[in-house]
């Protein structure tokens, strides 16, 4: 590049510098005005506002202040953010009845409905606004309505009052249906009726306007009292349906612990449940939306329900389970007991019989013993007691063996068994002895009878190895006397027993 060039370049860089400053310069000076006439815009807004809400009032004179020293950020930032803050506060605040309207207001209503009654309540209605004030337009609106209620639909309203400030009464009566909820059927009217209101500017127009509204206000409040009826309608069949369905509840429970239990927790829920629906019913102003809680509540209820009925069901289960298995535990005992009884049985019998001969053994005849002597002391009736002895026994034994002797007391047992009496006991004692028990028998019968059965024996004879072997058989007899004990008795029989033996066998003696 050339020296002359450079120069030519130089001189353009400076021209260009010299323009940028310039226009610096120029959107300076721009700033600043418009910085000046956002400062002014704002001090006049903060002018224009003050003594609409003393809330914000310190906030828009710390505004000014700040602006009036130049703007300095940080500080107004700050300003800035409290200032909202208290915009928020006043946004949630409740619009208050101006008291300046409310009394143009009643001066209005108080000429409009003139019949004794609607004057008197709007009095006494007006001396309340003044004093308690109303929190809400709707709740002064309700007032109103209650007051000014015709006693017949004959009474006409009177020619309004000229010197009544028309645009505040239609401006309180704006805000009075502006602050109601009104019911969706009549949205269309209230809306005619708010545009005629806000619109209204002669006195005939003004006049038609008002009873529009009012006529409207009217049907609205009826509105409402119907759909309360309908509420209340509808409250008293919820509490029927839920009467029933508690019957229906307690009808199932069934009486174990368990379903108890069940049953309280769900009586408990249903009761909560009823106790919600209650204090939703109470609060409730709309039929719908009372429709929907009470209706969840239902749903809510008829799953609790359910829930109980499939608990029940798995407990019932469970508890017919437990009774069958219990039920088997009491057969498998039953089956054991018995089991065990009989065995018992077999024991007492083998305990008391005698296994060779089947007769009542020596322990059986004790027992037996015991019994007869206490009827024998009771009735006084004679008893008798025989004592048997085989004759030389031994002998038998000796000659065909052990297990023929055994055939011989089989033999002798069968032969006393079969020819004695059916009230006769008879047990063998021990070796080839044998006792005879006899109730209602003296001695000298008894004799006889043992002579027979003595005779039979003999009779009968024993075949051993093809031989005719002769058995004999000796007793001894003797009759209980009054003091006798068993022990004494048996010994005079055995004495007797001892005597026959004595006298050479095979016959019968009695002490
Ligand atoms: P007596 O006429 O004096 O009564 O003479 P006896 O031989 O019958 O009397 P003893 O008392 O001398 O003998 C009785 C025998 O009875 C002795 C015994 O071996 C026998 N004996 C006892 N019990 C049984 C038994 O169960 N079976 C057999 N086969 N013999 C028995
Ligand atoms: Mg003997
Ligand atoms: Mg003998």
């Amino acid at each position: 590049m050339s020296f002359f060039s450079k120069a030519t370049d130089q001189d353009k860089w400076k021209e260009k510098y010299l323009n940028l400053l310039d226009e610096q310069e120029q959107s300076a000076e721009s700033y600043k005005e418009k910085e000046d006439l956002l400062c002014k815009t704002i001090v006049r807004l903060t002018i224009a506002t003050t003594g609409l809400d003393p809330l914000l009032d310190p906030h828009l004179l710390s505004i000014r202040d700040q602006l009036k020293n130049g703007i300095n950020s940080q500080a107004l930032k700050d300003e800035l953010e409290k200032f909202t803050t208290s915009v928020s506060q006043i946004k949630h605040a409740p619009p208050q009845v101006q008291s300046l309207d409310t009394e143009l207001l009643f001066d209005f209503l108080l000429q409009q409905y003139t019949t004794e009654k609607q004057q008197n309540a709007l009095k006494l209605l007006k001396t309340k606004a003044e004093t308690v004030k109303f929190g809400t337009p709707n709740q002064l609106f309700i007032a109103i309505l209650e007051a000014i209620e015709p006693d017949d639909d004959t009474a006409e309203p009177n020619a309004i009052a000229t010197h009544i400030d028309i645009g505040i009464v239609s401006k309180q009566l704006l805000h009075l249906l502006e602050g109601i909820e009104i019911p969706s059927i009549f949205d269309q009217q209230a809306q005619i009726a708010k545009q005629l209101l806000a619109t209204s500017a002669s006195t005939t127009a003004f006049e038609t306007i008002l009873d529009k509204s009012f006529k409207l206000l009217l049907k609205i409040k009826q509105h409402n009292q119907s759909e309360q009826q309908d509420i209340d309608k509808f409250l008293s069949h919820i509490t029927e349906q839920l009467a029933t369905l508690d019957i229906s509840v307690m009808g199932a429970s069934t009486a174990t612990q368990k379903s108890a239990e069940n049953r309280n927790k769900l009586d408990q829920s249903v009761s909560d449940q009823m106790e919600e629906l209650k204090l939703s019913s109470t609060n409730a102003t709309k039929l719908e939306p009372l429709k929907g809680i009470i209706n969840s509540r239902l749903a809510s209820i008829a799953k609790e329900i359910q829930e109980h009925g499939q608990k029940e069901a798995i407990q019932r289960q469970k508890t017919q389970q437990q009774l069958d298995d219990l039920a088997n535990k009491i057969k498998v005992m039953e089956s054991e007991s018995s089991e065990l009884k009989s065995k018992l049985k077999i024991a007492n019998n083998q305990a008391l019989r005698d296994p060779l001969t089947g007769l009542p053994n020596r322990n059986a005849y004790n027992e037996r013993l015991e019994n007869e002597l206490a009827r024998w002391k009771r009735y006084h009736s004679p008893l008798s007691l025989i004592v048997w002895d085989i004759d030389h026994f031994k002998n038998i034994n000796d000659s065909y063996g052990h297990k023929a002797g055994d055939k011989v007391l089989l033999l002798i047992a069968k032969q006393l068994s079969d020819h004695s009496r059916a009230t006769d006991f008879i047990s063998r004692f021990g070796g080839e002895e044998f006792t005879m028990l006899l109730p209602n028998t003296d001695g000298q019968s008894a004799l006889i009878l043992a002579n027979q059965l003595r005779l039979t024996i003999e009779k009968t004879g024993f075949n051993a190895s093809g031989a005719s072997v002769a058995i004999t058989i000796s007793c001894g007899v003797t009759e209980f006397t009054p003091n006798d004990t068993d022990e004494t008795a048996f010994e005079r029989a055995d004495q007797a027993l001892y005597q026959a033996k004595e006298q050479g066998r095979n016959q019968c003696c009695i002490l």
